[in-house]
């Protein structure tokens, strides 16, 4: 079976960051593997063992410069990367970069293709669903659990009460959420190999979208950053017997009960 898996480098969160002119995320640095894909790759990974054959692809859009984050997944065991990179993809929105990765899902023409629910620095949470949409897969998003049977993949999708399970034929996308699986740390045996592993960079002329991605192509621009409001200090409450009853209210007040 082979499963692609869409992942983001992004400025490493430990660093400082700062905001072009337009708004946008300086992205010239240090970039590593989004924390978030790390799920991705390790439930791909499984899958693939299960399955006995087959191999994980990691695909993604962004700067070509720096691919630490991709020899990440390359150094946990994915076998290839494809990155697409080019200067007249800056400024592409959420809808642009669901392009870029739809065209090169129709390349590969995996099995499964698995993204994170939402990433960890721009965090629409729509490019997966986006994709699924551009190449006519069936999506299922939240997933907690992924099983292929075959010619069909069943999946425990996360919910308010609890979760659904759902089945789809394949090809098919799916979002998986943080925590599912546990990420396995790069052996050194992979980390070595990986610095060998292939990494293909395409542009957008490559995939034929020259004018349909980019700040010209994109529905979505930055039109204000503002400073998020610093934490309130929590209420205290001294229990006169009541606590319970107070934490219950207040549990229920955010709808967690
Ligand atoms: C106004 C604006 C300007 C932008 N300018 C640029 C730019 O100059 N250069 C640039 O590279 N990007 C640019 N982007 C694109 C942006 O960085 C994101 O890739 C895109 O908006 C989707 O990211 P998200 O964080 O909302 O994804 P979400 O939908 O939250 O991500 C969910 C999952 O989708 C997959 N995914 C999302 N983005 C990518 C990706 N890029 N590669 C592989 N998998 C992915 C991952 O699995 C991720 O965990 C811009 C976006 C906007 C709105």
């Amino acid at each position: 079976m082979n499963v692609v898996v869409c992942a983001k480098q992004i400025p490493d969160p430990a660093a400082p960051q700062s905001l072009d002119a337009q708004h946008n995320l300086d992205r010239t640095g240090k970039l590593i593997l989004d924390e978030a894909d790390t799920y991705g790759v390790e439930m791909a990974l499984q899958l693939v063992d299960k399955a006995g054959g087959g191999e994980v692809t990691v695909v993604s859009m962004g700067s070509a410069q720096d691919v630490a984050g991709l020899r990440t997944a390359l150094a946990m065991g994915a076998a290839k990367a494809v990155i697409v990179s080019d200067d007249s993809l800056r400024g592409t929105d959420a809808l642009g970069t669901a392009k870029v990765l739809a065209a090169v899902v129709r390349r590969l023409q995996p099995d499964l293709v698995v993204a994170a629910t939402e990433s960890s620095d721009g965090y629409t949470g729509t490019t997966p669903v986006q994709l699924a949409e551009l190449v006519g897969l069936p999506s299922i998003t939240f997933a907690k659990s992924i099983e292929v049977n075959g010619s069909t993949v069943t999946v425990q999708r996360q919910t308010e009460a609890g979760f659904d399970e759902v089945t789809a034929p394949l090809p098919a996308l799916v979002t998986v959420t943080a925590g599912v699986v546990e990420p396995r740390y790069a052996s050194f045996k992979g980390i070595m190999a990986a610095k060998s592993k292939p990494v293909e960079v395409l542009s957008v002329a490559d995939l034929g979208l020259e004018g349909q991605v980019g700040s010209a192509g994109a529905r979505q621009v930055i039109t204000e950053v503002v400073t998020a409001d610093a934490r309130q200090s929590g209420e205290k409450y001294v229990d006169d017997g009541d606590g319970a009853a107070r934490v219950v209210a207040f549990l229920e007040s955010i709808k967690v009960l």
